[in-house]
């Protein structure tokens, strides 16, 4: 019997259950595609597994297949599981227990009870087996007895068991139906009574809650507090299993009572089956596949298995002087390790046959690890221990205790580790909080570091501004007073522009009337020469008359000539006068034209400047009101 620690993979095993009524009766689709004993298809995707069992297996066929060898395992001191997975109505109870009744129809517990036993019977008389069967559920995380722990039942010394008939269990187990899972575990432990050799092996026979979704149930108020709870300690079973499968350092077993309880079976000393069980159903296709998956990432754990050996206590002692003699040994290769070392750094050159010798060394302890331990030797000093039933009852009384006590502790631990585990979550919480925090409070610094630089370089702008501000105010009143002078210049000007215009209009109707006064003269003029030519007309005519009648009178005629040369001679200053006159008014006249001219000229350069200092006026009144 080897105690050596070997390595065995989990078995998962796939079952199909035949359609049921109301799938029938729905007309639903059969999904499956069995291709050989190990594979299946189901939409268009294979599956592969251990066994794959089509829904016309039999129980017992099942049964070989699965937990037939698990029983031997168990009574040779190794530790079991078989659990069955799958949704709702999938099959697992019709696995794990079936008809109870019904030898073809029972189920994987009732026939590793009767195996167990039919085992032990066929088993080496010096061999004395203690039985031990627990029955719970875990229902919303918690652990409930189904079993009546004061039923015990004797069958003489040979095989006492705690337990209580099978049969009896059927109505308390399913309270709960499929939204608890249920644990039957059996201890059996084994004496040798010739080589006093104890061996113990536990099992783990476990019909898990349906794996479904919770949506798909349709559960609502405590129901689906209930789903929830179940989906929470079947995902935390998908966990441990999907860390088992990935290989990570933490697998979070305490997440959960299944999963704690289930610690061995996944990862552990354990040898472990999984019945994935689903059904044909196109309908139920999701699950199915959810299911499969499950079984394909669990197939991939590896436990590591050994044999669960009590030492007697002088195996026991033996075991412990060994392992002093190994600690002397290792505690003397310290010893001169350190000493060669100091040799060494002191700049001694050590020779090579005081050097440590690391095989030799290795070949001590080695040597001290293979003194057989199974086969105890009678040593003089350590008396056989040999104890009295009611020793042993006692024993086993402090026993009990000590196990409710390492429950109760294992309780605590959970409690605590939970705890732990909720202040490290609150931890790296506030640890990202505090990164989040510190990284606003960065960028806050940052955003408060650009703004006072904003700040400083809009105190500059302001400081520019105000000095532009004071600048323009100078120059306000610089132009202010300037429009004051020009103002005062625009209306000075004004002013001359209007006794301008007045001079201009006084000189305008002078001119008027100096323009009527020539006209007038020059109609005089005119009149006087017409009079004159008439009167030189008449003159000549008399003159003419005047040649006839010379002769009658000749002084008359004297007398009229003196007259008309008088008149003549009046007649030229007159005009000369006249055109005297005339020269002066037209002197005059082109004088004032001139003068006319000029005050036009000026008058003209007066607007320009009015409406240049007008502008200006207006463009200074202008950026005074915007400033
Ligand atoms: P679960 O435990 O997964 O909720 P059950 O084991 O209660 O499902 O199975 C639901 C129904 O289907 C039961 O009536 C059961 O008898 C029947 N059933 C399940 N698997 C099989 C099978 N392989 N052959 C015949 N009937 C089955």
């Amino acid at each position: 019997m080897a105690d050596v620690p070997a390595e065995c993979t989990i078995k998962v095993m796939c079952r199909f259950r035949p359609l049921n009524s109301s799938e029938v009766a729905r007309g639903d689709k059969y999904i499956p595609k069995f291709q050989g004993e190990d594979h299946v298809v189901v939409g268009s995707k294979p599956f592969q597994f251990d066994r794959v069992f089509q829904p016309n297996t039999t129980q017992e066929q099942v049964y070989n297949a699965c937990a037939q060898k698990i029983v031997k395992d168990v009574l040779e001191g190794y530790n079991g599981t078989i659990f069955a997975y799958g949704q709702t109505s999938s099959g697992k109870t019709h696995t794990m227990e079936g008809n109870l009744h019904d030898t073809d129809g029972m189920g994987i517990i009732p026939r590793i009870v009767q195996d167990i036993f039919n085992y032990i019977y066929s088993m080496d008389e010096n061999l004395e087996f203690h039985i031990k069967v627990s029955y719970y559920e875990i229902y919303l995380d918690k652990i409930r007895d189904l079993l009546d722990s004061k039923a015990l039942v004797d069958e003489g010394n040979r095989v006492p068991f705690q337990t209580q008939p099978i049969c009896c269990l059927v109505s308390d187990m399913n309270e709960h139906s499929s939204r608890s899972h249920s644990i039957f575990q059996i201890n059996v432990k084994q004496e040798n009574t010739a080589t006093e050799q104890k061996l113990s092996g536990k099992l783990y026979l476990v019909d898990l809650a349906g794996s479904e979704k919770v949506s798909k149930t349709g559960a609502e108020g405590a129901v689906l507090d209930e789903a929830k709870n179940i989906n929470k300690s079947l995902s935390s079973l998908g966990n441990v299993i999907s860390a088992l499968a990935e290989g990570s350092g933490y697998i979070p077993y305490r997440d959960s009572k299944m999963t704690r309880i289930l610690q061995d079976s996944l990862g552990g000393n354990c040898r472990t089956t999984i019945v994935i069980c689903a059904s044909p159903s196109a309908y139920n296709e999701s699950e199915t596949k959810s299911t499969l998956m499950f079984g394909q990432r669990a197939k991939t754990i590896k436990n590591t298995v050994c044999v669960n050996v009590e030492l007697t206590a002088e195996q026991w002692k033996k075991k412990y002087e060994r392992e002093k003699e190994k600690g002397k040994a290792l505690r003397n290769t310290i010893t001169w390790l350190e000493n060669e070392l100091n040799r060494w750094r002191n700049g001694e050159s050590v020779p090579v046959d005081e050097q440590f010798d690391k095989e030799k060394a290795q070949a001590e302890v080695l040597a001290l690890d293979n003194v057989p331990n199974d086969k105890p030797a009678s040593t003089p000093n350590m008396p056989q221990l040999r104890l009295t039933d009611a020793e042993k009852d006692k024993c086993e009384g402090e026993l009990a205790k000590l196990y409710k006590q390492l429950d109760d502790k294992d309780d605590e631990i959970n409690q605590q580790s939970q705890l732990a585990e909720k202040l490290k979550q609150q931890m790296l919480d506030q640890e990202e909080l505090l990164v989040s925090s510190r990284r606003d409070h960065d960028n806050l610094q940052s955003e408060l570091n650009r703004l006072q630089a904003e700040n400083e370089a809009s105190k500059d702008e302001v400081k520019e501004v105000l000095q532009a501000l004071e600048e323009l105010a100078v120059n306000y009143d610089q132009k202010s007073q300037e429009v004051e002078q020009k103002t005062t210049e625009f209306e000075m000007l004004s002013e001359e522009l209007n006794q301008k215009s007045n001079v201009l209009t006084s000189i305008d109707s002078e001119l008027q009337k100096l323009k009527e006064m020539t006209n007038h003269q020059k109609k005089r003029t005119s009149e006087m020469m017409s009079s004159l030519l008439k009167d030189l007309a008449e003159i000549g005519i008399a003159v003419g008359s005047n040649d006839i009648k010379q002769h009658e009178g000749s002084g008359l005629i004297d007398e009229e000539f003196t007259v008309a040369r008088l008149y003549i001679s009046k007649m030229k200053s007159e005009v000369k006068t006249m055109v005297k006159r005339c020269r002066q008014l037209e002197s005059t006249q082109s004088e004032s034209n001139q003068k006319m001219d000029e005050n036009d000229q000026e008058l003209a350069a007066c607007q320009l400047r009015i409406q240049q200092v007008l502008v200006c006026y207006l463009s200074y009144k202008c950026r005074l009101s915007f400033i």
